[in-house]
């Protein structure tokens, strides 16, 4: 057997769906495209992932020859309704950034310890277009909405590469978007015209982005500050959103089918309640919040705005007794978004709350969001 297949065989038992393998050429189309769209991709090209380096891992590891791409199916299970509308699948399964001693980081490191011993050098903390490379490798096909979709599964499913020193059988490439020619469904459904065209999405106007990176001190530009019409467009989401993929035909086999729960999800979803995000402790954010979500948000402050913007647009009154706690939240982002779901809601019982706070707030940014909340009364 030769390494190619060995190391196909080793994924395919450690879990993973899908393997293909390609060359470790760059990427120009990827390259062009990200510095063609600076206006809406230079936080990221900016950013600590270094995507341009990524994209070109030659640049990184001059050995570079071959570029391992694996798929692993996060829908095997179902996830709960609770959690469902608040937080992406692939948060829920904990794809992004996951630590060596949670599954998924496990699993891959297992993966990097296999090729090691079997001769290969891996490249080090390089960012990959990790869809593109999978495309590549032809295990993938992408859809309209920019998400790639493995046969048999769907588009819920994370992809990982590795670049390596050695070179490999490479399989033949899958580039080319798959969709139905006729289908719009995931533009069409974009909130907020995020994805404006097909294969064209400006991740500033995306829910996701603005659920978890919109945080202060990131790189190029990025801040805290969630623009009204976005706010109002993010529904219950507080961290990703599904939407460009529930709407899609290719994933709805998947979602439709009768799958067994996911136990960890089901047991956590009691604590992901949005009242209990909005007044989160510090205690209760490392106890209950962190065991899931560990993957972008990295201040609790964080999930109290998302849970405020939630609230303010299910616009139900019940919520006003726990917006009035949060608006003496010591945070001042917490106080001005629980000041903008006050004003979502109206009436006068939260204009008197929005009144008696403006008379003792000395944060610039909460007194403007609530004396907008006010206005709008
Ligand atoms: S994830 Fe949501 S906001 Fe982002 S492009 Fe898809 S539908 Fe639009
Ligand atoms: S909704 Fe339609 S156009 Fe969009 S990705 Fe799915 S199949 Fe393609």
């Amino acid at each position: 057997m030769s390494l190619s297949e060995d190391i196909k065989d080793f994924a395919l038992d450690l879990g993973y769906s899908k393997v293909g393998i390609t060359t470790a050429e760059s990427f120009p189309d990827y390259i062009a495209e990200l510095n063609s769209r600076r206006d809406m991709y230079g936080w990221y090209i900016d950013s600590t992932f270094q995507p341009l380096i990524g994209a070109d891992p030659k640049s990184a590891m001059t050995t570079a020859k071959s570029i391992i791409a694996l798929v692993l199916d996060i829908s095997k299970e179902s996830f709960p309704e609770k959690l469902l509308g608040k937080i992406g699948r692939h948060y829920l399964a904990r794809c992004y950034l996951t630590p060596r001693h949670r599954i998924n980081g496990a699993r891959r490191q297992l993966m990097r310890e296999f090729l090691e011993e079997n001769g290969c050098h891996v490249a080090e903390r390089l960012v990959l277009p990790e869809r593109l490379a999978a495309a590549r490798a032809g295990i993938v096909t992408y859809g309209k909405n920019t998400f790639v979709f493995a046969d048999g599964i769907g588009s819920f499913i994370l992809i990982t590469a590795f670049v390596v020193d050695v070179e490999l059988d490479y399989d033949e490439p899958t580039l080319k978007v798959k969709c139905p020619p006729k289908c719009t469904a995931c533009i069409e459904a974009c909130p907020t015209g995020s994805l404006y065209q097909s294969m064209k999405m400006d991740p500033r106007r995306c829910i996701a982005f603005n659920t978890f990176m919109a945080q202060d001190n990131y790189p190029g530009g990025v801040t805290s500050y969630i623009p009204p019409d976005i706010r109002e467009k993010m529904g219950t989401w507080i961290h990703g959103c599904d939407i460009c993929q529930e709407v899609c035909p290719r994933t709805q086999k998947r979602l439709k089918a009768k799958l067994p729960q996911n136990e960890f999800l089901a047991k956590m979803a009691q604590d992901f309640e949005l009242t209990r995000l909005l007044n989160l402790t510090d205690e209760y954010y490392i106890k209950r919040v962190q065991p899931l979500m560990y993957n972008y948000i990295r201040h609790k402050k964080y999930f109290q705005r998302n849970a405020a913007i939630a609230l303010g647009n299910i616009g139900d009154p019940a919520y006003i007794p726990d917006l009035a706690q949060a608006i003496q939240d010591p945070e001042e982002l917490v106080r001005g978004y629980a000041a903008w779901a006050l004003g979502k809601i109206g009436g006068n019982q939260a204009r008197q709350i929005l009144e008696a706070s403006l008379t003792h707030e000395t944060s610039e940014f909460a007194k403007k969001e609530t004396e907008a909340a006010l206005a709008g009364i």
